[in-house]
């Protein structure tokens, strides 16, 4: 991808080029109608991964896919994705023969619309990039990062590389670790989870039917996300030495432990696709604004992939930071203004808040094989089962559709 190297004057300058950093940058200069200067700056080249794929399959939310659809994202990576007509969720020991449903819904909001989607991370970067690329409102800088930055009326950038620039406004899309989080002065709260996060891909002999399954097992929750043919992406929680011990056996071995986890409905497994491993921990940015700054993505918050949402939570941010900062700009305001960066805050930091607690709650509660709680959390599962109401209020939720939702994930231009 064609790289600017940094110079004179940017309106708005994003540090943290993968999933949130470049929904951002589209989705502000689509909003700002190229009246703004735009730098996307990555220490890594933007484009496809090429020897670095990332494995996983992200749980996209109808609201995320709104979104992507305005971006012009979605078209590219339709074919790779796939709707979630149904999901399942057990509840048993390692060991159990039998994995039996406690709680199944049908995934669609009002009108049959799918509520997610499982959409592979590779295919969805490159169709980021690719958009990016096409966008003459933004300049990608990279490999290169920011080195320092100071300022009132406007922030003094210093590149790595050497460069100086101006900008209105800067933005940490730099993810979990985010270095300029660290240089704004804003601490994190969390902790790292006694938990590692495998991720493969499996061909199963049987079709899913677009059935996404959550088994509940006691080192953590096993997912498994269904993906175009005969194909799942596994996203598996397993406690930290067990994960280190599984990721270390060969491949015969290593699909055994997943097919003693995966309950065995749809017939034969075999491996299609590398395994990968994340470290899997929990924080929040104590504040998502700074003067002329904001934090967004994993840069503001980190949540447990048990319930599939961080990748939603930064695109929700993305939406919201988009609408209030076109919203200032129209009223004549400054890019980087405190009322707009006040109102992202706001509107984004509660809600992220609530969902790394319900997250962390849930990991608790579920990833455990202590008899008496089972037996608790499955009467709860079983009476979810028989509400309808119930049901559907976690299936708007998970849809992203719900609460104060910004413009973009309503399928309307800002
Ligand atoms: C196992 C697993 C499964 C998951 N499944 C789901 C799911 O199903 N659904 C979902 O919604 N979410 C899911 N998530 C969460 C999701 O992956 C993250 O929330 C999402 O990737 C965050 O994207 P980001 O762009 O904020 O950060 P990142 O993807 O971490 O990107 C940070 C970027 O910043 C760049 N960078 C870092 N430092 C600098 C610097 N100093 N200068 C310049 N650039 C820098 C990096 O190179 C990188 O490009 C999952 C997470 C895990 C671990």
């Amino acid at each position: 991808m064609a790289n600017a190297a940094p110079n004179g004057r940017y309106d708005i300058v994003i540090s943290g080029a993968s999933y949130a950093g470049l929904a951002l940058a589209r989705a502000l200069s689509q909003a700002l109608e190229g009246s703004a200067r735009i730098a996307l700056v990555d220490r890594r080249p933007v484009g496809p991964r090429g020897s670095a794929p990332d494995a996983r399959a992200f749980a996209l939310s109808a609201g995320s896919k709104r979104m992507l659809e305005i971006l012009g994202v979605w078209g590219l990576v339709a074919d790779a994705a796939q709707p979630v007509a149904a999901i399942e969720i057990t509840d048993s020991s390692l060991d159990a023969g039998v994995r039996p449903v406690l709680l199944t819904y049908e995934n669609a909001v009002e009108g049959g619309e799918p509520a997610s989607y499982i959409v592979p991370a590779g295919p969805l970067n490159d169709a980021l990039a690719e958009v990016v690329a096409g966008d003459g409102g933004i300049e990608i800088v990279a490999p290169e990062e920011i080195a320092s930055f100071v300022g009132d009326a406007a922030l003094d950038l210093t590149f790595a590389g050497g460069a100086a620039v101006k900008a209105s406004l800067l933005i940490a899309a730099d993810g979990r670790n985010s270095p300029l989080r660290g240089m704004a002065g804003i601490k994190s709260v969390g902790r790292s989870y006694p938990q590692t996060g495998i991720v493969t891909t499996v061909a199963h002999a049987k079709p899913h039917n677009g059935h996404a399954v959550q088994h509940f097992l006691p080192g953590g929750p096993f997912a498994i996300l269904p993906l175009p043919g005969n194909r799942a992406c596994i996203t598996w929680t397993e406690e930290a030495d067990e994960a280190r011990r599984i990721l270390a056996l060969d491949d015969a071995a290593f699909l055994e432990e997943v097919d003693k986890r995966f309950g065995g409905k749809l017939g034969t497994l075999s491996l299609a696709g590398p395994r990968q491993s994340w470290p899997l921990e929990l924080h929040l940015a104590r504040s998502y604004i700074a003067p002329r700054f904001a934090v967004v993505g994993d840069a503001a918050h980190v949540v447990h992939p048990i319930a599939g949402q961080g990748l939603n939570l930064a695109l929700r941010d993305a939406a919201a930071l988009t609408e209030a900062i076109t919203d200032a700009a129209r009223l004549g305001l400054d890019l980087g203004s405190a009322q707009a960066l006040e109102r992202y805050e706001r509107w984004r930091r509660f809600d992220a808040a609530m969902s790394t607690a319900a997250f962390d709650g849930l990991n608790v509660l579920f990833s455990n094989d202590l008899t008496l709680l089972r037996a608790a959390r499955d009467v709860g599962l079983g009476l979810v089962n028989r509400s309808p109401m119930l049901k559907q209020l976690f299936v708007a939720e998970a849809a992203g559709i719900t609460g104060d939702v910004p413009r973009l994930l309503r399928g309307e231009a800002v």
